[in-house]
């Protein structure tokens, strides 16, 4: 196969050949139950608890507050239907935003259909979570608060610390699904009032099917799987021993190299930015300008199907995505691109790139001359786009944006 650019790693990230090598034995010859009493047993259990004290040094946790699930998914359904059932009789009201991924999304679905209420907070034109709009939705029966860290489509980070201290000002547990930011930013439990994040290891360059959620000691919440006495019963079945060596070395890597990584893929992102939106008429750059991960940038191109520009990367070699890989091959425009605002016909002609900590400027340049000329060969091809040549229609974006 010719050279891949990858430029999806907000879909999935390469593992690292560090995270590899450190699993390799514990399939080989450290294949020990951790809940046996040999020492071959106790090899793998050893593995699994310095991969949890790895995971609580990143976050500033303590130790026995970090329970490995199977992965984002896992973690979110876990935080909000475990507090939901343990906290009932207090309330049945939860509140989150339209803009959330649908681990969250379609687990508060489910709720609805049990007999909770949810209140799903707008955002601005940027993504960003009005504190106002919060603080009005609370209720008596509130009880649970879950906001994304940062999103998966337009990279906006929210004020999680102002808005984990607006939940504990009324006694409201606070969740974060923190899975695109974890390893990407900065990030205190204690100091940003969080009582629950979800975490998963393959978008940090570690192994899929594991992550984790932190639960602060004191939380109420119920057990999620039944069964042995593994993550302190709350979550039961044999660990996934090499899953778990692998997100911890992912962890530790992905935080020694955090601020020279995100520096660099900050000034990568910028300069894509910069150019797309300099050299493709009819563009606009969707999130917030500079409160957004450091290697996420999300366009929307008039005239043009999102999808289309996609088959037409990927015959380049590029890995894009026009939402997020969950909703490709839906109809629907995402739900987060509309809910900051965008008219179907803009949230259709969306493009996401996503950069990693191998990306390099060729790459992005190559990258900026693609995109270039396939939207300019998708324009000639398009009606819409004729009329507006013609002075018959103006340009969305150009009015708008
Ligand atoms: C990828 C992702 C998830 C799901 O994580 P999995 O480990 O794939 O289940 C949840 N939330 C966000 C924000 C994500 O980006």
């Amino acid at each position: 196969m010719s050279k891949i650019i990858y430029l999806d790693n907000a879909a999935t990230t390469k593992t690292a050949k560090e995270v590899v090598e450190a699993m390799l034995p514990y399939f080989t010859e450290n294949y020990g139950n951790p809940s046996s009493i040999y020492s071959l047993g106790q090899a793998s259990k050893e593995a699994v608890t310095k991969s949890r004290e790895t995971i609580a040094a990143t976050i500033g946790a303590n130790v026995s507050d970090i329970y490995f699930t199977a992965g984002g998914s896992e973690s979110d359904n876990w935080a909000l239907k475990a507090t939901a059932e343990a906290y009932e009789s207090k309330g049945k009201h939860i509140i989150t935003t339209k803009i959330e991924h649908h681990a969250i999304l379609h687990t508060c679905d489910y709720l609805e259909k049990r007999g909770f209420e949810i209140t799903y907070l707008d955002v601005d034109a940027d993504g960003v979570v009005k504190l106002d709009e919060l603080k009005k939705a609370i209720r008596e029966d509130t009880i649970l608060i879950s906001v994304m860290f940062a999103n998966n489509e337009i990279g906006t980070i929210q004020p999680i610390k102002e808005i984990g201290a607006i939940a504990h000002e009324k006694g409201i547990l606070f969740h974060t699904d923190a899975v695109q930011a974890y390893g990407q930013l900065p990030i205190d439990v204690n100091e940003m009032n969080i009582d629950m994040m979800s975490v998963s290891g393959h978008k940090l360059n570690g192994p899929k099917g594991i992550g984790f959620l932190y639960i602060k000691k004191g939380v109420k919440i119920r057990s999620f799987v039944h069964g042995g006495q593994q993550e302190r019963a709350r979550r039961a079945g044999t660990e996934n021993v090499t899953g778990i060596v692998g997100l911890g070395v992912a962890a530790r890597l992905a935080h020694d190299t955090m601020e020279k990584r995100t520096a660099a893929e900050r000034e990568l992102r910028d300069y894509l930015i910069e150019r797309i939106l300099s050299e493709v008429p009819q563009s606009k750059l969707n999130g917030h300008r500079t409160d957004r991960l450091p290697n996420n940038a999300n366009f929307s191109f008039e005239f043009i199907e999102g999808e289309s520009l996609l088959i037409m990367l990927d015959m380049k070699g590029i890995c894009a995505s026009s939402g997020s890989a969950c909703t490709s091959g839906s109809l629907d425009p995402s739900h987060v691109l509309l809910a900051i605002g965008l008219v179907h016909e803009i949230a259709h002609g969306s493009l996401r790139l996503t950069l990693g900590a191998e990306t390099t400027k060729e790459d992005i340049d190559f990258t900026i001359e693609a995109v270039k000329e396939i939207v300019a060969k998708l324009r000639s091809m398009s009606p819409l786009y004729e009329d507006f040549k013609a002075g018959k229609k103006k340009s969305i974006i150009d009015e708008n944006y």
